[in-house]
């Protein structure tokens, strides 16, 4: 099998300096002897890292598009991608990437690590060989395949992750959605009957100031999100309370709801609990959010939200088209 591995940054390739920890240039050539060093693993592996290595702290939607137009790039001369990336926001890679490769009949794994590679306590090749590993099953296999996020042992769907953990092995969460495989000593697949869609390839041109976050909290006023709604923004994610609710005593900060939705943002509803999904309108204080034109994000996490609303946005797509993909 052919597995292009890319080095974006992250704490998997990271070593100390005088500020903290820095992505390292020569870690390509690190993991290459690593794998080399395995007589088991019988794969062609390329492994590039990207010109500009980045904490994903500091990752845009153009990272994302970036990351996307390489692997486009190389579609046809590999069986399977490793995208090796910060944990930071390895959630909203994970989730762009699974929008631009949708129904994707090869495997493209995001991973990384708590620990960096160079320390003797690391869960750096735990990872990387779990994420080879779920290339190997799923090679050839159009219909299981897909874009996932690998972590300590759990291959969780790409838009279907959230970080939720800062130091703990098990870093992410699948709130709303079961893992589509656990890997012990062996995998243990949850099936899934679901026919898949054709594929398709979609990488838009990212405009990173197009998606806004606006969140619920005690005391929120219209300052508050002023700034937040500015102009060029079209997209924007509601973190709300409980099931879908905001207050609704503040005539002024849902008439700001109302303006932004009628200018074409698309406002899109997302619950501040860890999981669980929004009920539009179970509650009064909810339905004011939907009179405001806010649309619900059911059981999405705010990361697939965010991402969606960028490459739904970046695709061109009207407001009315990108209402009803969500
Ligand atoms: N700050 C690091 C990053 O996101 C954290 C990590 O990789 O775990 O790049």
């Amino acid at each position: 099998m052919k597995i292009y591995i890319a080095y974006t940054g992250g704490t998997i390739g990271m070593v100390p300096s005088d500020q903290g920890l820095i992505p390292d240039a020569a870690f390509a050539d690190h993991l290459t002897q690593h794998l080399n060093e395995s007589d088991e693993l019988a794969h062609d592996f390329v492994i590039a890292s990207y010109p500009t290595l980045i904490d994903s702290s500091n990752a845009t939607p153009k990272d994302w598009q970036t990351i996307g137009r390489d692997i486009e790039s190389k579609w046809h001369d590999f069986d399977a991608f490793i995208v090796l990336h910060g944990t930071d926001t390895m959630a909203y890679t994970s989730a762009a990437l699974s929008f631009m490769f949708a129904n994707s009949e090869k495997p493209i794994i995001v991973t990384g690590s708590q620990v960096p590679m160079y320390k003797v306590r690391t869960d750096a090749m735990i990872n990387v060989m779990g994420a080879i590993s779920a290339c190997e099953e799923l090679n050839g296999e159009k219909n299981r395949s897909g874009v996932f996020l690998f972590f300590a042992g759990r291959l969780i769907e790409g838009d279907r992750a959230h970080k939720a953990h800062t130091s703990d092995w098990q870093a992410f969460s699948s709130p709303n959605c079961p893992e589509r495989g656990l890997l012990g000593i062996d995998w243990r697949w949850r099936s899934t009957d679901v026919v898949k869609q054709p594929m398709t390839i979609q990488i838009p041109d990212m405009d990173e100031g197009a998606v806004t976050i606006l969140p619920v909290f005690p005391g929120v006023k219209v300052a508050h999100w002023q700034g937040l709604l500015s102009e060029n923004v079209k997209g924007a994610v509601l973190l709300s309370y409980g099931a879908g609710n905001a207050p609704d005593k503040d005539p002024a900060l849902l008439a700001l709801l109302k303006a932004a939705t009628d200018r074409g943002v698309v406002i899109v509803n997302v619950s501040q609990c860890g999981a669980g999904s929004v009920a539009e309108g179970a509650y009064a204080a909810g339905s004011a959010l939907v009179k405001a034109g806010v649309i619900s994000g059911k059981d999405m996490t705010y990361e697939a939200v965010f991402a969606k609303l960028h490459f739904l946005i970046g695709s061109g797509l009207t407001h009315q088209e990108i209402l009803r993909r969500f």
